[in-house]
């Protein structure tokens, strides 16, 4: 619960329609699932984050930062505390030579298609990965043997007391879906992008390429968080799920998808019980049957 008086202070720093109580995160999760958070806050400014984790380290007030929710499992409970949302109030892509100096809430998608019309290459694998930079930083999020960590120099962050901090590759430690600021409390303001000169039909059409292999392979038409488990060395999760004799198995309204094993859908009314039920069901059937314990990447806010 947020009290009056938090309220007011924090509209002291945001705009009052900024600040929405009781929101729905299944509202902010391409799950379609989870409860309401007690506050959720549209961050528009650097300067505003500032102030409000300031304030919220003072008052010790948990928050969570968030981007698109695009790998994220929120309990049906909520959240107990406040949401920072760094998303479409901060997108700005400028465009410096070769470089791209981005602001975290710009989707991936914007960003590989400002570098594509602006001639560079070096972003078309993110193109169809539906999350923000802030968040593919955290999550050095990859596909078709591209990855953030191959292209991000600089990164900016607000940690817990308000202080501002320039990360660079090597201080982020990036790593298979991970970065050293996963588990931080900071929040990323503005990523910058070192690209390279291409050919912008070259790159459009390797885009188009990833996509259609995405539209094949992938249940884009269900709600899901995509890959719910991280890549075990030497196998691929789908597969092992698949020989579990898994596909299509169904748990309330999650679903292991019939296309792809290693995404678990919601099939409409999923719940976030449904799903932990389903993925460690999943992570049993395949310990049984191969010996191998599936690691989450989907991350789960209580
Ligand atoms: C259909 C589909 C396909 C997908 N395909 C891929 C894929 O090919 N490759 C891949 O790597 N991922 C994939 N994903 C997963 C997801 O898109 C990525 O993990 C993405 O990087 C998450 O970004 P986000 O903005 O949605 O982050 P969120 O889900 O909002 O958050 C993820 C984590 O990052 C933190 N975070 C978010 N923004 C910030 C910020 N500004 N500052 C600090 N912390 C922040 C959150 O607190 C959380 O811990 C897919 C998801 C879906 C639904």
């Amino acid at each position: 619960m947020i009290s009056n008086a938090v309220l007011e202070t924090l509209e002291g720093y945001v705009p009052r329609e900024n600040i929405r109580l009781g929101e729905p995160m299944s509202r902010h999760t391409t799950f379609r699932i989870g409860g309401e958070a007690d506050c959720f806050v549209e961050i528009e400014n650097m300067e505003q984050l500032i102030q409000v984790k300031r304030y919220l380290q003072m008052i010790e007030m948990p928050w969570l930062a968030l981007g698109n929710g695009s790998n994220l499992l929120v309990s049906d409970r909520g959240y107990e505390g406040v949401v920072l949302h760094v998303g479409p109030r901060m997108q700005q892509i400028q465009v410096q030579g070769n470089r791209m100096v981005v602001q975290a809430g710009a989707l991936m998608a914007q960003v590989a298609k400002t570098a594509c019309e602006q001639g560079l290459t070096g972003m078309e694998f993110a193109s169809g990965i539906p999350g923000t930079m802030g968040g593919g930083v955290i999550m050095n999020a990859g596909a078709y043997d591209g990855e953030i960590s191959q292209v991000v120099t600089q990164v900016k962050v607000v940690d817990r007391d308000g202080n501002v901090l320039e990360l660079d590759n090597a201080t982020m430690e990036f790593g298979y879906r991970t970065s050293a600021i996963k588990h931080q409390p900071f929040t990323v303001v503005e990523v910058t992008l070192q690209l390279a000169p291409g050919e912008r039909e070259a790159i459009q059409s390797r885009m188009e390429e990833l996509a259609a292999k995405r539209r094949e392979k992938q249940p884009l038409e269900y709600p899901s968080a995509g890959s719910t488990f991280k890549r075990p060395e030497g196998y691929y999760a789908g597969e092992l799920i698949m020989k579990s004799g898994l596909r299509g198995f169904q748990i309330g309204g999650a679903r292991v998808s019939d296309k792809h094993c290693g995404f678990i859908i919601n099939t409409g009314k999923a719940t976030c019980e449904d799903v932990r039920d389903l993925i460690a069901h999943v992570q049993e059937r395949v310990k049984a049957c191969f010996g191998v314990e599936l690691e989450t990447e989907v991350i789960y806010i209580e």
